[in-house]
């Protein structure tokens, strides 16, 4: 793929600019070293790359379509918005070109069983689902509170043949998920995968991560190539750990007059310290192997979160979006739950698309900052996941706000 491009790579140790890195115990290094081997081994293979390809094509759907909102545009009188479709993809978000891409590579290391974390379920899903498709055993940590949030999910992750392990440490969500998925793979490691959800964790994980990915953001240019003859005025995603928003802008790295706005979950507002905006209200420090943005109380412990959406739940970020913030190479902003929740219900009803509450916080970006766009501007907006997972969730908090 055309990102695999050399000033667009961490250096050999893993960082983009200050931040990334190794940061694990002496027994994953040599696994981490084989992983990086075998990924640009593999990457550089013409039949690697056919078979990822075919399977994101007559598996999990791919292209996704990019679709002009104009009753969305005209409703916020904004600029031109083009939601690329991430929520048409199979399993119904962008997870499953990386769990696609990571399972063909734990199968090409010679590995039987993979194991993933999950917070909101859509990676356990999406992990379960290319694991199934490809012949090897899954197994999902997930927090008991996570469990208990995204009942569907783990029912779906079962029927999938994974099995879901209940994690009790912590605050029993995802980042103490992540955890119980490294113990289990420093254990297992000869014969375990670990297949990470987002762009975090030790090199080369994030690498990886953006590489298939990047799927998103090589078919979005194409397609608003075709559509209006030129290049976006902004790429416009969520940002969790950092993946959907990666694999869009990564593609347009060297054009120089796209601009990137990356959106975190702000919460209850940032100033109430009850938001999951790891660049926006973190400090840099360490976590899950990675040196980045980390939300960390005064001692350096990480932080409590939250946010309305459980996809954005999660105290870090990936790398290289902090090497972006620090650049200068994209923006960054934080959009409350309240925001977010308007920028649901609007493209719901001007579009007849009901978006991830994830996605929300895109959308309502775009819904509280369409006066600083030029009518003529034309914004390329991820539209990560679907719904469906979340209406249960919007329904409760709105028969909250009435009674
Ligand atoms: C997991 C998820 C996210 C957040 O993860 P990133 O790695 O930041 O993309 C966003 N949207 C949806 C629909 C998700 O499932």
């Amino acid at each position: 793929m055309k990102i695999y491009k050399k000033n667009q790579l961490p250096d050999k140790n893993g960082y983009f600019g200050p931040f990334g890195g190794r940061f694990v115990p002496e027994t994953l290094v040599g696994p981490l070293n084989e992983i990086e081997r075998g990924f640009k081994a593999a990457i550089k293979s013409a039949s690697f790359r056919k078979e990822v390809n075919d399977y994101l094509t007559s598996y999990a759907g791919r292209p996704t379509e990019l679709f002009e909102a104009r009753r969305f545009s005209s409703a916020i009188r904004g600029p031109r918005i083009f939601l690329k479709r991430e929520d048409l993809a199979h399993t119904g978000s962008h997870k499953i070109n990386n769990a696609i891409g990571q399972c063909l590579l734990a199968k090409r290391l010679g590995k039987k069983r993979v194991i993933a974390e999950t917070g909101a379920g859509q990676h356990g899903v999406a992990t379960a689902s290319a694991a199934a498709l490809l012949g090897l055993k899954c197994a999902v940590y997930m927090g008991e509170e996570d469990i208990r949030r995204q009942a569907l999910n783990v029912f779906r992750m079962k029927l999938l043949g994974a099995e879901v392990i209940p994690v009790s440490s912590g605050t029993r969500t995802l980042k103490d998920a992540i955890n119980e998925a490294m113990r289990d793979w420093v254990t297992n490691v000869r014969t375990t995968f670990y297949c990470i959800g987002s762009a975090i964790g030790a090199h080369p994980y994030p690498l990886i991560v953006k590489y298939f990915q990047s799927v998103i953001g090589n078919e979005a240019k194409r397609q608003i190539l075709k559509a209006t003859g030129r290049l976006p005025s902004a790429l416009v995603a969520c940002v969790g750990g950092g993946s959907n928003s990666i694999g869009l802008f990564a593609p347009f790295y060297f054009d120089k007059k796209v601009r990137f706005i990356g959106v975190e979950a702000g919460g209850r507002g940032i100033s109430s310290g009850e938001h999951a905006a790891s660049i926006l209200g973190g400090r840099v420090g360490v976590l899950h192997g990675t040196k980045s943005y980390i939300l960390q109380d005064s001692n350096g412990q990480v932080a409590a979160t939250h946010s309305v959406s459980a996809g954005l739940d999660y105290p870090g970020v990936g790398p290289e979006h902090a090497f972006f913030k620090w650049s200068g190479r994209a923006d960054y902003a934080a959009v409350t739950d309240s925001v977010a929740l308007e920028g649901f219900r609007v493209l719901s009803e001007t579009e007849g698309i009901i978006p991830a509450l994830e996605s929300s916080h895109a959308i309502g970006y775009v819904l509280k900052n369409a006066r600083r766009f030029k009518k003529t501007d034309i914004l390329v907006l991820c539209l990560s996941g679907r719904g469906d997972k979340d209406v249960d969730e919007v329904e409760r908090i709105l028969k909250a706000r009435t009674s």
